[in-house]
């Protein structure tokens, strides 16, 4: 008998992103002192603000019953506010629809926005989702591959190569998971304006839009290029800004026609966010806004020890990111080594060797589309992060993430 799964579900694979950081809770449940260099989520506790006002929150009846599948109009009018006051983007309530997570508010356009056979030019190395969605909505996603010579950064030559009559969309992401890349205002302007001469629509996701070091400045499409406006889709959450992962709330921001769709699909198949978070959110908005650069100082911070960590490595190249909270370096120069009896063929091995061998934890940069790289979170306190990057160091070294050298068992390693 074949399998009971439509075929739809049978083609997506697993998130890679997630399947490492679950591989990596389920070792440190069993009592290995892991290290995870996976998860995509700030390692500190929301503000204190935000969660007072969410059990203020839960006391209230009215937050117990159903509401606009859209989104708490007070949600809605703070992420109008917001979005002026944090890049510039003049918007309006019914242009707003508050979903499950970053990632759900992208889900939800991908099908209201592509048809069969519409392509979507996704930039590489890409958050491992994006062409996920794209076919589930029957789209066709089109790679167009950058290496760290160009910083990651996709040049306008190679988008207008990747341009064809079938082309609907393109989806922009500045600054960039899992490179850190952040593009350039003039970049931005000459990408926007391409858009919109092609007529093509522009998904632009925000979402690491506070995260941004040294010179690099976050700059929004359609605030540079108004012109590309009318068929841009901005995405954004409080998920990375305000520690806020678990709370599950994210948006976009659509001319009103697609917010309209994107509202009537939500509609008929998740309804409103929880009420509760939704209520929160609008505190992580509009309240203070002095975590936020804290935990940006602290990330900055942790940045320059894991690139001068990795960098220090021999066979790794750490390019230094200029936003969000990943290093993406290469590991080309180490495959073909032979360590604690495995031939590193791939960062693919490396990275299931180096959790079973090391106890770290990292992502393949298979999982996004750029093999021969790896992705590490440096959103983990200080001491993992200098004990985590010395274990992938005496690894690669030695074939033994033990401290001295020496062969032992994986477990004999200390935190
Ligand atoms: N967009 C990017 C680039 C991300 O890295 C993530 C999370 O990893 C999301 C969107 C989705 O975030 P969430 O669904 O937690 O709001």
């Amino acid at each position: 008998m074949g399998s009971p799964l439509s075929a739809r579900v049978q083609a997506i694979p697993e998130s890679p992103t997630l399947a490492v950081s679950a591989k990596a809770k389920a070792l440190a449940a069993a009592g290995v002192p892991v290290i995870g260099f996976g998860a995509g989520e700030p390692d500190f506790p929301t503000p204190a603000n935000v969660v007072e006002a969410a059990q203020r929150a839960a006391a209230d009846p009215a937050n117990h019953r159903y509401t606009a599948a859209a989104g708490l109009p007070a949600l809605k009018q703070a992420i109008v506010e917001k979005t002026a006051r944090d890049t510039g983007y003049t918007v309006t309530p019914d242009m707003v629809v508050v979903s499950n997570g970053g990632k759900h508010a992208l889900f939800n356009a991908f099908l209201a926005l592509v048809d069969p056979g519409d392509e979507v030019i996704i930039p590489s190395p890409y958050w491992v989702s994006y062409p996920e969605m794209v076919g589930i909505a029957q789209g066709v996603p089109v790679i167009v591959e950058t290496t760290k010579e160009t910083g990651f950064r996709a040049s306008l030559d190679q988008l207008e190569a990747a341009r064809t009559d079938r082309t609907k969309a393109i989806v922009f992401v500045s600054p960039s998971n899992p490179t850190g890349a952040v593009y350039s205002p003039e970049a931005i302007e000459e990408i926007g304006a391409w858009a919109a001469e092609h007529g093509l629509w522009v998904l632009t996701d925000e979402i690491y839009e506070h995260l941004v070091y040294g010179e690099a400045t976050m700059a929004s499409l359609p605030v540079l290029v108004p012109e590309a406006a009318p068929r841009t889709i901005v995405f954004n959450g409080v998920a990375k800004t305000y520690a806020m992962t678990g709370w599950r709330v994210g948006w976009s921001i659509a001319p009103p026609e697609v917010a309209g769709g994107i509202a009537t699909l939500q509609s008929q198949s998740t309804s409103n966010v929880a009420n509760v978070a939704q209520v929160a959110a609008v505190e992580a908005l509009t309240g203070p806004q002095d975590e936020v650069a804290r935990m940006r100082e602290a990330f900055d911070r942790r940045r320059r020890l894991a690139v001068e960590g990795l960098s220090a490595i021999d066979g790794v190249v750490c390019p230094e990111p200029e936003g969000a909270f990943y290093v993406f370096p290469s590991f080309e120069g180490v495959l073909g080594r032979e360590l604690a009896g495995h031939t590193i063929d791939s960062t693919l091995t490396l990275a299931e060797v180096l959790l079973t061998e090391a106890n770290v934890a990292l992502v393949p940069g298979e999982a996004f589309g750029a093999p021969g790289y790896a992705r590490l979170s440096y959103a983990l306190g200080d001491d993992d992060l200098t004990e985590g990057i010395a274990r992938i160091a005496r690894f690669l070294a030695t074939g033994d993430a033990r401290r001295g050298g020496g062969r032992g068992h994986p477990l004999d390693v200390t935190p």
